[in-house]
């Protein structure tokens, strides 16, 4: 295994016995998130729901089948992307996360950003969104991408909320049809500048190197 999905694994079991807030009370399971831990986007929702709770899995109810929907719109697949959110237990009847909730929980959050080190992050809900954009209205900025500490960060309504709106749904479909578009903005920024060589063109013998490290990075920017 790799040293990558084993951290990503010991975050996952701390996650499964933290007491650090009220909501470990009340939890069956906590919901760490799950998907490609290598992937170049990362989703965060709200909390879990029930169904949540009782499988220990990110967006396996009603609101986690549109999320299947919309990521098939960004013509992507649910596996390769990792799905989490900004509490990782229930909030007792789906209530609203309360401050110090979302603070006791941010540490795990912000661990799993840093290991998965994604280039686009899609915030589902106001409360990921508050994480990037705290002064902003979400009907403001949906489906806007911004650069926020060289990570491009697009907010989207909330599924659960959009599922049942007309107009909000039509809105989110569009918005996340907006996705291949904003990464390859995030590829392209961070693809390396072709340098004007002055040196001579190198022999054929010589470009195997290189030709090799471009294949590799071609890779790794593909899986997802
Ligand atoms: N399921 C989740 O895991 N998160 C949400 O925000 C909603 C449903
Ligand atoms: Fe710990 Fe987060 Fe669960 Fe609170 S919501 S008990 S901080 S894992």
């Amino acid at each position: 295994m790799s040293k990558l999905l084993d951290d990503m694994n010991a975050l996952a079991a701390e996650i499964s016995v933290c007491k650090d807030c009220m909501l470990h009370l009340t939890r069956d399971k906590s919901v760490p998130g799950e998907g490609n831990v290598r992937t170049k986007i990362l989703f965060i929702g709200e909390g879990p729901g029930a169904n949540e709770n009782a499988t220990g899995r990110p967006f396996v109810g009603q609101a986690g089948n549109f999320l299947n929907h919309l990521i098939e719109i960004a013509q992507i697949k649910r596996k390769d992307v990792f799905i989490t959110n900004v509490v990782k237990c229930r909030p007792p009847s789906n209530r609203d996360p309360l401050p110090e909730e979302l603070s006791a929980c941010s540490k795990y959050l912000n661990r799993q950003i840093e290991l998965i080190n994604p280039l686009v992050i899609v915030t589902l809900g106001r409360f990921s969104m508050a994480r990037y954009f705290p002064l902003q209205r979400i009907s403001a900025i949906h489906g806007q991408g911004h650069w926020v500490n060289e990570r491009l960060i697009i907010p989207m309504f909330h599924p659960a909320a959009a599922l049942h709106q007309p107009s909000l749904r039509t809105a989110i479909e569009h918005d996340f049809s907006l996705i291949p578009g904003y990464l390859e903005q995030a590829r392209q920024h961070f693809e390396p500048k072709p340098v004007e060589e002055e040196k001579p063109a190198e022999k054929p013998s010589e470009t195997g190197t290189t030709a090799e490290t471009d294949s590799e990075e071609a890779a790794q920017l593909s899986l997802f």
